[in-house]
């Protein structure tokens, strides 16, 4: 269970995330929508303690994930909680981030053998495993740069499976891609939705969101503008702002 009540994120004098809710149950799907610069990738970076935050609490299986900008980095118990929360929250960008130089085995072995010190021989079973499961498990020894747009954000999806997380965060895993290769990421995504895994996916495609979700959150601003199950809030949106918004991007 993730569980965030009343954060509040502000860089410099801009008032980013302004007292924002969120409860996501062992199992759910909630996906996070809303115009660019409404706080999405914020929301789900506090999550995993890649920003801090200045107000309210993130629980992660009742545990405080919260970082209140108090160099919780440099602090050696802190940075073990740093890499559980990472571990156990594990996430995908945008932009799929591999290691140019390193293979796709490699990027997917690389954290759970360096920072998790796990066994490289059973890693490297666990990373041949989830390479299969996105579909690729031939391009284990490619370089990321002969991976078309799909392939490379599969790689990132198996690399983030690797970690064995609780969770997983998922920041606008399709934007970068062309809309022929959008659609094999969908189905991956959605395939993990089935599995009953716990996620928070912020989208642009409302389809994805419509489909995969249990609950879909809009943010406005910094704050929930409209919230419910999917067929509900596109539906029947009730506020203004989420109707223009699905109409914007219908
Ligand atoms: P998009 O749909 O474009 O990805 P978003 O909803 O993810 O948008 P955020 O990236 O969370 O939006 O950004 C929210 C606001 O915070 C924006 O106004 C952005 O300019 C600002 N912001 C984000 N990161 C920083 C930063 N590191 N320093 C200063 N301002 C930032
Ligand atoms: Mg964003």
């Amino acid at each position: 269970v993730i569980e965030i009540r009343d954060l509040h994120k502000a860089y410099g004098q801009l008032e980013v995330l302004k007292g924002v809710d969120l409860v996501a149950p062992r199992g759910h799907v909630v996906s996070l929508i809303g115009s660019s610069g409404s706080g999405k990738s914020t929301l789900l970076r506090c999550c995993n303690l890649l920003e801090d935050s200045q107000q309210g609490s993130i629980r992660f299986e009742g545990e405080d994930v919260l970082w209140k900008g108090t160099g919780l980095a440099r602090h050696p118990a802190d940075r073990m909680q740093v890499t559980r929360i990472r571990t156990n929250l594990s996430m995908v960008f945008q932009q799929f981030n591999l290691w140019a130089h390193l293979t796709i085995l490699q990027n997917v072995m690389e954290a759970p053998v360096t920072v998790l010190k796990r066994d490289p021989k059973e890693v490297e079973e666990k990373a041949r495993h989830y390479l299969a499961k996105v579909g690729i498990g031939d391009k284990a020894d490619n370089w990321p740069a002969q991976l078309s747009g799909g392939q490379q954000q599969r790689a990132a999806i198996a690399r983030a499976l690797c970690m064995e997380p609780r969770a997983l965060l998922f920041d606008e895993p399709t934007s970068a891609l062309d809309p022929e290769l959008e659609q094999e990421v969908v189905r991956v995504i959605k395939a993990l939705a089935d599995e009953g895994r716990t996620m928070l996916l912020v989208t642009h495609d409302m389809k994805l969101a419509a489909d995969c979700s249990d609950h879909v959150i809009f943010l406005h601003q910094g704050k929930i503008e409209e919230q419910g199950a999917p067929a509900e809030l596109f539906g029947n949106p009730k506020t203004e702002r989420l109707r223009g918004f699905l109409s914007a991007t219908a």
